[in-house]
């Protein structure tokens, strides 16, 4: 009867009790995913095969202390243990090789330090040497002379004679036994790691453990429409697989997965900030360009602006009057004329009765900001004020008074603008010059200057490749400045060693008595240590012997002077008193002197593809023939090399930019480490899966479209994920 009973009642079941069945089911599933998400969170000293002390060790050298840490240590490369070696083939020449073989006889070589254990090793075709250094006695216990191993191990040559150090070695049961994998993890280790018998092979045991306690069960991280319509691995297969892969098909496969993954909730993350910034943050509605713009534009402008300028302006513009905070970095190259367009939406802002500030990295920058902006304004009543670190109290005074009561409209300045005190009536718009140069921190301090945030325009000078910008401003607007100014020539770059100077010196005389200037400039490491001014003042040296007074004048800025020397020196160079002036890098940034149209770099294999490219563009800024001198030692590394290469065939910034992020990796490029990602990229790399970046900022905006909230049922994994990876983050982007 019973049965029936049930039967019935299942087959009676009302919307409403299905609705709490499946309610219920899916709280059983949750708490199932629950568990496993707090069980892969699990401390590692609870692996079976690592105790206390390996835990430890495992903390303080990978960083792995859960469960999830290890499952998420990737390996760095992968041997395929499916080829086997013949002795008579082995090469110095050769990666990991493994043989199959037997140990014949043990026996000692050398004497003290040098004493080794010798092990002849012997198969068909030959005999190589086994070679250990430590753990001797351990050695000749554990594998036994007379019995067949598996060798696993670098050749390498002594003497003359192929040798391997400290091989592997594994019986051939051993070996049958171990988890199916023909394409062997490598993990990278550590001295320490290596010493306390952690190796490779170790940590791939170790995960093969975990793997089969957690009997291969993950929960899926992604939606399964998302998996199903992008055709992935599940996640417990990819990590898996990763991990012990039986080819390479399906090593690929799960690379893939795990890059997918990573790349896309970076993506979604910030795409879902940008959408709720957009309907959530109010902004300042500048509704209208008023006198004061079109004074400027129609009196003061000195030259017509570039198709590109105006289509910018356009782009801020269409910003400030639309009710909503503007969030736009506006890139282009050096000298594409950026500062006149942050001086035309500060205009925008003052039209509408709000104040504008212009942030530069260094006080030379901003006191040329300032000075510039101040000419291109004359006879405009617009008051505009310069703070830097070195304005003096009683200047200060005044620009905060000026600044509380609203009748100082533009300030301009460095760092000091974000200072507690410096508090504005109605901050409207900030802009940041060259923002690769500010952290997430002072950034975020500007932001908190007003209840309600400012418009915010951040500009760069340096040049970022497409897929890296989707990843590192990936939530704000983009404008690009692609066209430099009319009657521009086009810099020459040249290369020169160090015995070429001669020559070098006879171009410098030509071009000062045609009446032309010229930068030297000397690679600085740390702006604090005095030794890195050695350079500078040997060349300074050597140069000033060259160039004697009183038929040259020279100039020197560098990061120790004091401001106001600074100044000083810059002024000279400035109103073309002196000829050549010897720096630092300090005037890498944004100086401005179109009659200076020589720029020497000395030891240019010391610095970085961006940093040249941005010292280049000091010169090439009037009309006249421009040239960049690279001067370098003999030899150069072969990535130094490609370096200079790209600088004197190419005056584009962005294959520029796409050359060094090849060369370099994005880990180093200049503003990355301000990246919205709060996490080391595990699997992917912003320079080479530049495809994969743009394939899953697609489909994460076609999601945050359809629900930008991702309250959607089927976007419950998404939510949790996010969560989970960027839990407490603050995207910067959000708050500077
Ligand atoms: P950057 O983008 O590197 O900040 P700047 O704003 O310093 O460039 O401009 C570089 C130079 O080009 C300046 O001397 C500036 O006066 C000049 N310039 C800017 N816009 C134009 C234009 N439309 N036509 C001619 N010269 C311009
Ligand atoms: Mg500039």
């Amino acid at each position: 009867m019973a049965p029936v009973a049930d039967l019935k009642v299942t087959s009676d079941i009302t919307s409403g009790e299905f609705q709490k069945m499946f309610t219920l089911g899916l709280q059983i599933f949750v708490q199932a995913l629950f568990y496993m998400t707090e069980f892969l969170e699990s401390n590692i000293t609870y692996l079976q095969g690592v105790g206390p002390k390996r835990a430890e060790l495992l903390s303080n050298e990978l960083n792995i202390n859960t469960f999830r840490n290890l499952l998420y240590f990737f390996p760095y490369k992968y041997i395929d243990r499916t080829k086997f070696y013949k002795v008579s083939e082995l090469d110095p020449d050769l990666p990991m090789v493994q043989v199959k073989g037997v140990i014949r006889n043990y026996y000692t070589e050398g004497h003290g330090k040098s004493k080794r254990l010798v092990a002849d090793f012997t198969d068909e075709t030959g005999t190589v040497k086994l070679v250990w250094f430590k753990g001797l006695k351990w050695v000749t216990t554990s594998y036994t002379a007379g019995n067949e191993f598996i060798m696993f191990g670098k050749p390498g040559v002594f003497n003359g004679i192929i040798n391997i150090i400290h091989p592997e070695l594994e019986t051939v049961e051993k070996k049958a036994e171990r988890l199916n994998s023909a394409l062997q993890a490598q993990y990278s280790s550590t001295e320490k790691l290596k010493n306390s018998f952690i190796t490779s092979k170790t940590v791939s045991k170790l995960v093969g453990t975990l793997l089969k306690q957690i009997n291969f069960r993950i929960a899926e991280t992604l939606p399964t429409y998302l998996t199903s319509k992008c055709n992935l691995m599940h996640i417990h297969d990819a990590l898996f697989k990763i991990h012990f892969p039986a080819n390479p098909q399906e090593l690929e496969k799960a690379r893939y997965r795990l890059k997918f993954e990573e790349l896309f909730y970076i993506q979604l993350n910030l795409l879902r900030y940008k959408s709720q910034r957009t309907s959530q943050v109010k902004g300042h509605k500048f509704s209208s360009v008023g006198d004061l713009f079109n004074q400027f534009y129609y009196k003061n402008l000195p030259f017509k602006l570039t198709e590109a300028q105006k289509r910018v302006v356009k782009e801020i513009r269409k910003d400030l009057g639309s009710g909503k905070q503007m969030n736009r970095l506006l890139q282009g190259d050096v000298g594409s004329g950026k500062t006149l367009v942050a001086l035309m939406a500060m205009l925008i802002a003052n039209d509408n009765d709000y104040q504008a500030c212009l942030m530069a990295p260094t006080e030379i920058l901003a006191g040329q900001h300032f000075q510039t902006i101040t000419k291109l304004l004359s006879g405009i009543n617009i008051e505009v004020k310069l703070l830097t670190g070195s304005s003096k109290k009683s200047e200060r005074n005044l620009i905060e008074n000026g600044l509380t009561e609203g009748s100082l409209n533009i300030l301009i300045g460095t760092h000091a603008l974000i200072e507690e005190n410096v508090k504005f009536k109605k901050l409207g718009l900030v802009i940041i010059d060259e923002q690769h140069r500010f952290g997430v921190a002072q950034r975020a301090r500007l932001w908190q200057k007003n209840t309600d945030p400012p418009h915010i325009l951040v500009m760069t000078a340096t040049p970022i490749p497409r897929t890296l910008a989707m990843t590192l401003y990936g939530d704000l607007d983009v404008s690009v400045i692609d066209e430099l100014p009319p009657g521009r020539v086009p810099i020459k770059t040249m290369h020169f060693t160090d015995p070429e100077r001669n020559k070098v010196f006879g171009f410098m005389r030509n071009q000062i008595r045609e009446g032309r200037q010229i930068y030297i400039v000397y690679p600085l490491i740390k702006e604090s240590e005095k030794m890195d001014y050695k350079d500078l003042e040997e060349g300074l040296e050597v140069i000033s012997a060259s160039f004697p007074p009183p038929d040259y004048c020279i100039s020197i800025v560098h990061g120790k002077m004091t401001p106001a020397n600074k100044e000083r020196s810059m002024a000279l160079f400035k109103e073309g008193q002196a000829h050549i002036m010897i720096a630092t890098t300090v005037i890498e940034v944004g100086v401005d002197i179109p009659n200076a149209t020589v720029m020497i770099v000395e030891s240019a294999e010391r610095f970085g593809l961006s940093q040249l490219h941005q010292l280049r563009g000091r010169v090439g800024r009037g009309a006249e023939q421009s040239y960049c001198v690279l001067m370098t030692s003999g030899n150069l590394s072969k990535e130094a090399a490609t370096r200079i290469e790209v600088m004197t065939r190419t005056t584009d910034g962005f294959e520029i930019a796409e050359t060094d992020l090849q060369l370099r990796g994005p880990g180093d490029l200049e503003g990355t480490q301000q990246s919205g990602i709060p996490f080391d990229l595990k699997i992917s790399n912003l320079a080479k899966d530049g495809q994969i970046i743009e394939y899953v900022r697609n489909i994460a905006s076609e999601i945050i479209e359809e629900d930008p909230g991702l309250i959607s049922a089927k976007n419950i994994t998404l939510t949790r994920e996010l969560k989970k990876l960027f839990g407490k983050a603050q995207v910067w982007s959000n708050i500077s």
